[in-house]
């Protein structure tokens, strides 16, 4: 089988690989996914290398903030295309669903405990990295550490990057030679090493998921601990919906793309961001599709100095996306793997904190609270409007969101209280957040990645300013508005100043 390139293995402590435990673990946490899967592949190896079968264990905690029905009810639907797909690989397969915070404690031990090694998937932001750390402190065999978030390997992007250019122009380069480098499409292809038996009163402590919690089923989510005010989305989670999406996409949708990507009534996104949060679908997989949908081969790529088009050869629309799920997506993944301090106010750029700062106590002409603004009841339509469908659906439109993170700025009482309400909105409903992408967007609003902008105004001193009237005047959106507008809160009204 094909190796995993070594750059992306990290061994988190000096355990041994014990030839006599009984499988190899692959402790899957955030690549939740059968299919080109480069920390499955990578146990999967160990497993044939050791002559062991291989356990999966996939497991979904319940005492993390933000827990709620809607993100619950996304990872179970992909638990269920995942028992699927690792029943038709003949591989054993633990989906274990907490009932209680704290319950899962001990199971990953207990597993360890039995285990050759185990791997899992390194993965920079939210409670995570703090996990594994944790897990390679306490496991008595080697733990690895598999980096499948990008195509380029975390290790590669040594330093911090100020901006998307310089993240760019450094991509052109570093890219290419870990281009050759997919993950294997099947990683348990001719998998032979058979089932995993695990003792009776493990499975009675940690049963696996019950085809009613796999269903996402309403009153199995009913009967969790977490929060029950953030409905489950329209949206189905899981490998074969991620599929799906991608397919669609490709064929319909990113024709437009380039030219409308920002129009809310031309919906030409690819709306992957879920998928690709909970690693339904990897990063190489929409790669890959594009590629073939493009008649692409790595032999076009040019020479450029960080241009953002015409380094790959693709077509406008296609290196438009690139630039999206590249520089944008990537560069966000470097910064939470740099830097632990993600969510801090402190983090921003000087430039962007000493003009906040010093605008800190401008007069604001409207206040909201975190109940206001969660309730879509603003004076702004538009505001509401994308609120709206982020409360309703779990995603936004991606012009809308820039937006409403800068009124957001605009309309709270200090530029570190919008950006704890922008995390907290942001990661309760949306179905991509907890994402590195969440808080380099949301540092974004409050200039990361961006530079001062004249004129100076009140409240935003340099930071980029939006206003909901020219984003009306400017776009199309009056079906979105329709779409979105009066369901909750603020009734229409003069678009304003705002
Ligand atoms: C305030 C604010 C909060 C945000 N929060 C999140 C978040 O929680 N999770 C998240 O994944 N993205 C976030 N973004 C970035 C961006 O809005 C979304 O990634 C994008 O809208 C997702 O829609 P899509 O999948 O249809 O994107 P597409 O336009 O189809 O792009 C393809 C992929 O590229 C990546 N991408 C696209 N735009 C960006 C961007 N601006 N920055 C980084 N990556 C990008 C995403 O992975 C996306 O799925 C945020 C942006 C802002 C301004």
């Amino acid at each position: 089988m094909a190796a995993v390139p070594e750059v992306r293995i990290h061994t988190a402590n000096d355990r041994p690989v014990r030839a006599d435990g009984s499988f190899v673990l692959y402790w899957m946490i955030a690549q939740r996914r059968a299919k080109a899967n480069f920390a499955l592949q990578r146990a999967a190896t160990l497993a044939r290398e050791l002559g062991r079968p291989l356990l999966v264990l996939e497991g979904l905690r319940c005492g993390y903030r933000w827990a709620s029905d809607r993100h619950h009810a996304f990872v179970l639907q992909g638990m269920a295309d995942n028992a699927a797909d690792f029943t038709a690989a003949g591989v054993s397969y633990l989906p274990y669903v907490e009932p209680t915070p704290g319950a899962g404690k001990g199971l990953l031990q207990a597993l360890g405990e039995r285990a050759c090694a185990v791997v899992t998937d390194d993965y920079p932001c939210f409670f995570l990295p703090r996990m594994v750390a944790a897990a390679a402190r306490t496991l008595p065999v080697r733990l690895e550490a598999v980096d499948g978030n990008g195509l380029l390997p975390l290790r590669v992007g040594d330093k911090v990057f100020g901006r998307a250019f310089d993240f760019r122009r450094f991509l052109q380069k570093a890219l290419p030679a870990h281009l050759g480098d997919f993950p294997l499409g099947d990683p348990l292809r001719g998998y032979d090493q058979g089932p995993v038996e695990l003792p009776r009163a493990l499975l009675k402590q940690w049963h696996g998921a019950s085809p009613a919690q796999l269903a996402a089923d309403p009153k199995a989510l009913a009967a969790l601990p977490i929060d029950h005010t953030v409905p489950v989305a329209p949206l189905r989670g899981g490998a074969a919906a991620a599929g799906a999406t991608l397919r669609q996409f490709l064929t319909t949708r990113l024709p437009r793309y380039g030219e409308e990507r920002s129009e809310p009534d031309a919906d030409c996104a690819s709306g992957l961001s879920p998928y690709l949060h909970y690693g339904h679908v990897g990063v190489h997989q929409v790669f890959a599709g594009l590629a073939k949908q493009e008649g692409w081969t790595r032999e076009r790529i040019k020479a450029t100095q960080g241009g953002q088009r015409g380094w790959l050869g693709m077509s406008e629309t296609a290196e438009s996306f690139v630039d999206e799920l590249l520089t944008w997506r990537e560069l966000g993944f470097n910064y939470t793997w740099q830097r632990s301090d993600y969510e801090d106010f402190e983090s921003l750029p000087d430039w962007a904190k000493k003009t906040l700062e010093k605008h800190a106590a401008d007069p604001r002409e409207h206040l909201y609270t975190l109940e206001q603004f969660a309730a879509s009841k603003t004076h702004d339509p538009v505001w509401n409007a994308a609120q709206t469908q982020l409360r309703e659906t779990g995603v936004m439109q991606n012009y809308l969101r820039m937006l409403w993170g800068k009124k957001v700025l605009e309309w709270t009482p200090k530029p570190a209280d919008a950006m704890a309400i922008l995390i907290e909105l942001n990661n309760r409903y949306a179905l991509d957040g907890r994402d590195p992408n969440s808080y380099t967007g949301i540092s974004w609003v409050l200039g990361r990645y961006d530079r001062p902008w004249a004129p100076e105004r009140e409240v935003y001193g340099v930071i980029r300013y939006m206003s909901s009237g020219n984003t009306v005047k400017k776009l199309r959106m009056k079906q979105y508005l329709a779409r979105w507008s009066g369901a909750a809160g603020g009734q229409p009204s003069l678009f304003g100043p705002g």
